[in-house]
């Protein structure tokens, strides 16, 4: 059950368009902590966390957690903790060793058939457990001039069958950008299919507005968008409209999760979450454990308890609502069941 807190109502009187809404997004620790009536006490680790990652939450998300909860599962995904500081064995900072994986600027060719691109190095939020939270997104977001190199690559290698946009989240990018990008992109002849993965229509989802819809209702490329979704709660109906836009511009929708440690790590958490991406037209895809980025280890779950969750939640779901439970290991060609 979702409860509109006041927040939502003054939020949805004050939205403003995406680009206001995404510029005007909180980026100060205590700011964070005093809109949500937290203790003084939450203070000093949200300064320690934010120096190592900044901080980043719009309105819209905002108006989605409970205030006075420091417990509340889409708070402890934006709110930083002195816990980022603690170095943890085997959590490093470039967990899945995309540094060795590009081979242009912006580019990440690791899988068969499908090249991901980094098409905007900014987030419309950032998330506390990031994988790539120490990633140099400066020097992967390519101007027009370095894309021209990128897709000279594409071109060059006919097994490409799929380009995902990336980021960072790619629909940060304006729509001009993208709009000329795709337009690249379905120039090609042998790419068939265009994937985003992007946290946008969840985090702001006055992002699907009709700019964006009118270039991805017209290329010819097959649409898949993998939103990013970890708790039932972020789905409104703010969301689920978004969705259904995104639908009707014939995008097929799948989700993909994190599993962590004090927001989703419950069998009714993780069941709730399914039925509610339905609701949103949106199918399960991928479960994945936590990539041991080094600050974010106050996230993890072993296997064996990730295991136990997933076989609780088959007993409780139809087939079509499971995910897979996945971990990704730097040089395997493909995200490794677990
Ligand atoms: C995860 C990932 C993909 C997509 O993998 P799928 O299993 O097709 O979803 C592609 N490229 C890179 C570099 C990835 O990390
Ligand atoms: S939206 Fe995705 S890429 Fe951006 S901070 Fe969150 S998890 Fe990381």
């Amino acid at each position: 059950m979702i409860t509109r807190s006041p927040l939502s109502l003054q939020c949805s009187t004050t939205a403003g368009s995406w680009q206001t809404q995404l510029s005007g997004a909180i980026r100060d620790p205590r700011e964070l902590c005093r809109r949500l009536g937290l203790e003084k006490r939450w203070w000093p680790g949200a300064e320690t966390g934010h120096a190592l990652f900044e901080v980043r939450v719009p309105e819209a998300y905002l108006a989605r957690i409970r205030p006075g909860d420091p417990h509340d599962p889409l708070l402890r995904q934006v709110l930083p903790l002195d816990e980022e500081s603690h170095s943890t064995p085997g959590f490093v900072t470039d967990p899945l060793e995309e540094r060795e994986h590009t081979p242009r600027r912006g580019l990440i060719h690791k899988y068969a058939g499908r090249v991901l691109l980094i098409a905007s190095p900014a987030c419309a939020i950032n998330c506390r457990y990031c994988f790539r939270r120490h990633f140099p997104y400066d020097e992967n977001a390519p101007s027009r001039a370095q894309w021209a190199d990128t897709l000279d690559y594409l071109r060059g290698d006919a097994s490409i069958r799929e380009a995902i946009l990336s980021g960072g989240d790619p629909l940060a990018a304006n729509d001009r950008q993208l709009g000329w990008l795709v337009e690249q992109l379905e120039a090609i002849p042998h790419l068939k299919r265009l994937r985003i993965h992007t946290r946008l229509p969840v985090v702001i989802p006055d992002r699907i507005d009709g700019a964006l819809l009118d270039w991805l209702g017209r290329t010819r490329l097959q649409k898949v968008v993998v939103l990013h979704i970890n708790h039932p709660n972020e789905i409104d109906e703010a969301v689920i409209d978004a969705c259904r836009r995104l639908r009707d511009a014939g995008v097929t929708l799948l989700n993909q999760s994190v599993l962590l440690a004090g927001i989703n790590d419950d069998v009714d958490t993780l069941t709730a979450l399914s039925e509610r991406l339905f609701e949103a037209d949106v199918l399960p895809y991928y479960l994945h454990v936590l990539d041991p980025v080094d600050g974010a280890a106050h996230f993890e779950i072993d296997d064996d308890t990730a295991r136990t969750l997933v076989d609780a939640m088959r007993r409780e779901l139809p087939g079509f609502l499971m995910p897979t439970l996945v971990r990704e290991i730097p040089g395997e060609a493909s995200k490794t069941p677990i």
